[in-house]
């Protein structure tokens, strides 16, 4: 279970994401899922580009992280950010379409 990770290792992102170099430390103290969420995010941005626009509010994919947790890539509906459910919440809504991060979420009630 506790595999050893080689630390350090200068392995490149695959995708040749060019900021990488400023998350060099972070990531090697990071555990490896959220490290892993932070790619995927990035590369979800990457890949819809200004189509996030179009997209927000709508979750991009859910997987099972155990029995009982479920992780959810989404846009948030306000900053058009990509977000995990994990790492910066999630104020999920049953129609799919506004769905928030909980900062925003709770901006949102503040400010109404
Ligand atoms: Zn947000």
């Amino acid at each position: 279970m506790a595999k050893v990770r080689k630390s350090k290792s200068p392995k490149r992102d695959l995708y040749g994401f060019a900021e990488t170099s400023e998350t060099n430390d972070e990531d090697a103290d990071l555990p490896k899922d959220e490290a892993g969420r932070r790619k995927i995010k990035r590369q979800y941005q990457e890949l819809l580009g200004i189509r996030i626009e179009k997209l927000k509010g709508r979750i991009l994919n859910r997987e099972r992280i155990n029995k009982t947790i479920e992780g959810i890539y989404f846009i948030c509906a306000r900053c058009t950010k990509v977000c995990h459910s994990l790492d910066e919440g999630l104020q999920e809504d049953p129609n799919n379409v506004n769905n928030m991060c909980a900062k925003c979420a709770k901006g949102r009630t503040a400010a109404a």
